[in-house]
């Protein structure tokens, strides 16, 4: 009891997602002396679930997150693990299976409502007795509730988008996580940024709706709040559910594009710039949001890449508003300053 009490204060001692799933781990691991447990992310992509190990603890060693936890893969489809699979289509609380190698697995889908996202999914040599479950399953609901409470932490109460703060958090993760393999490279050449039409890059895209304060002054700020959570859910419907959508403060937002081409980042940008032109807003009707992109840059920091997305974006803003520019073609063209990283600006 001792040990899940601690285990217990462990996993409620922390404020993100990374360590709850490590403190977790490692709280079932040992209560069912488990020889592996794993954190698998579930995610829908067009229709199709897919399995992603998050992190993993294997006997005899320390919890860690995997090493290629990079959540714009997929991972393996779900159909590679038929109980698991069978037990999400029946709303169950947990599933087992003997593999041919003589592993009992459990698995222990984490039910918010009746989404799954997460599953627990515990490796054992011999059966589990049915007081392991038991103390596993109060692990599991108190990670489910932890879980909430950090959500809930992580978004913006008026649109339920993730929130500012999310937003650096993540940003300096993608930041860390593709500058690591190259740590040891040379700073790419300037070239590197110019004329990427066929690479597949991330993107960060600041959007900033057009005119917002005589919305406000002329229906009132609720008409107001009302705009903003229908361009929060037209952000929702246009973008992927890999793309992750930020409220960035008042009326301004910001997505976080996975990898794609610049073609594709200009095509599905513009898209939901032209939804929301196109789109009746009850009383208030036409609205408009203009849009500075740029790609991501592991070795640039945050307030570069915000400074050059912002610049773009203010580019829109003096040239009509309702538009989506791209910061490098602006640069490329002569018509903004380079932002560089040792905050030296220069004419390009
Ligand atoms: P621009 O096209 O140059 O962006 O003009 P703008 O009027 O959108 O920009 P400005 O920065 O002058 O005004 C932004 C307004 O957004 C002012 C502020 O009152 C309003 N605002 C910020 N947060 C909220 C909110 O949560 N709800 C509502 N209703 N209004 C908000
Ligand atoms: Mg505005
Ligand atoms: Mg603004």
């Amino acid at each position: 009891m001792d040990s899940l009490l601690k285990h217990m204060v462990d996993m409620t001692g922390h404020r993100d997602h990374t360590m709850l799933d490590i403190s977790v781990i490692s709280a079932v691991q040992e209560l069912a002396a488990a020889s592996q447990t794993r954190v698998l992310a579930l995610t829908s992509v067009r229709g199709q679930v897919f399995v992603r190990s998050r992190a993993i603890i294997v006997a005899g060693s320390v919890a860690r997150m995997e090493e290629h936890n990079d959540p714009t893969l997929p991972g393996e489809p779900l159909s590679d693990y038929p109980a698991l699979a069978a037990c999400i289509k029946r709303h169950e609380a947990s599933a087992d299976t003997l593999c041919a190698d003589g592993r009992h697995l459990l698995w222990l889908p984490i039910w918010i409502g009746d989404q799954v996202t997460t599953c627990l999914e515990i490796t054992n040599p011999t059966p589990y007795t049915g007081a392991t479950i038991q103390v596993i399953g109060g692990i599991v609901s108190v990670y489910r509730n932890f879980q909430n409470l950090l959500d809930y932490s992580e978004r913006d109460a008026l649109t339920g988008l993730l929130n500012r703060k999310t937003f650096d958090d993540q940003l300096a993760k993608i930041l860390q996580s593709r500058g690591e393999p190259e740590a040891a490279r040379p700073r790419p050449i300037d070239e590197e940024r110019r004329h990427h039409t066929d690479t597949e890059r991330q993107w960060l895209a600041v959007i900033d709706v057009d005119h917002f304060k005589l919305v406000n002054d002329k229906f009132g700020h609720l008409y107001g709040d009302e705009v903003l959570i229908l361009i929060a859910n037209q952000l929702q419907s246009s973008f992927r559910s890999q793309d992750r959508i930020f409220r960035f403060g008042g009326e301004e937002f910001v997505v976080l594009l996975r990898s794609i081409t610049l073609e594709n980042a200009q095509k599905i940008i513009d898209r939901f710039r032209t939804n929301v032109e196109t789109h009746d807003f009850p009383q208030v009707g036409r609205v408009t949001v203009s849009v500075g992109f740029v790609s991501i840059n592991a070795y640039e920091a945050p307030v570069i890449i915000l400074g050059r997305a912002d610049q773009a974006l203010y580019y829109a803003k003096s040239h009509g508003r309702n538009l989506a520019c791209h910061y490098d073609e602006l640069v490329a063209k002569g018509l903004l300053t380079t932002i560089t990283s040792n905050d030296t600006a220069e004419f390009f």
